[in-house]
């Protein structure tokens, strides 16, 4: 099994060397033909509205829709989760579209603009998970066929639906592998 980490901005390498050591073959991917290889791909935190028009630039946004509707599983951290919610509030940018939810940029204020919070996350265990936020986004709306799998206050952080994961938060910037885990074994199954 290869799992692909989409390379062309962001917090990619976090990504590849968490899979690693979870002793996944893990690739980084910039071209279609690294894509053709991956049984499933990480989307990383970073700017999303770069990396929305990345994938046209580098061709990769057609292929990665196909892979993606054939069931190909997609985690999306941060930037990632904004370019695989079906709805961006108040944006027109290139994105994914791949899960029924909403969400909120930047939606953590300017005040709080990044943080480290303990996270419970019952499907993980009972250790909260520590959660790495920076110009986070939230989800404001879920569609009926996703699970809430973690929530802040009211604000959703972690959803998923069917093959795909999404997080507000960057786990590939901590010690800890439950998310990257639970996301190998829950939606590759
Ligand atoms: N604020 C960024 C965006 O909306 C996401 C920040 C991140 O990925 N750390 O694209």
């Amino acid at each position: 099994m290869t799992v692909g980490v989409l390379a062309l901005q962001g917090a990619f390498r976090e990504h590849k060397s968490t899979l690693e050591r979870l002793g996944i073959n893990a690739i980084l991917v910039a071209k279609p033909a690294e894509l053709a290889e991956c049984d499933a791909l990480i989307i990383p935190g970073g700017e999303s509205t770069t990396i929305g028009r990345l994938l046209n630039a580098f061709g990769l946004m057609e292929p990665l829709l196909t892979k993606a509707q054939a069931g190909m599983p997609l985690f999306g951290t941060c930037a990632g989760m904004v370019l695989l919610a079906r709805d961006i509030e108040g944006s027109d940018q290139p994105w994914l579209g791949l899960m029924d939810v909403t969400v909120r940029r930047n939606a953590f204020g300017r005040q709080v603009d990044s943080f480290e919070t303990g996270l419970d996350i019952p499907a993980l265990g009972k250790d909260l998970f520590p959660g790495v936020f920076i110009r986070a986004p939230y989800i404001t709306r879920v569609g009926p066929g996703v699970e809430i799998l973690c929530q802040l206050q009211d604000k959703i952080v972690l959803v998923r639906q069917g093959n795909n994961l999404a997080s507000a938060f960057h786990p590939e910037l901590t010690g800890d592998y439950r998310v990257h885990r639970y996301f190998l074994q829950r939606c590759l199954a």
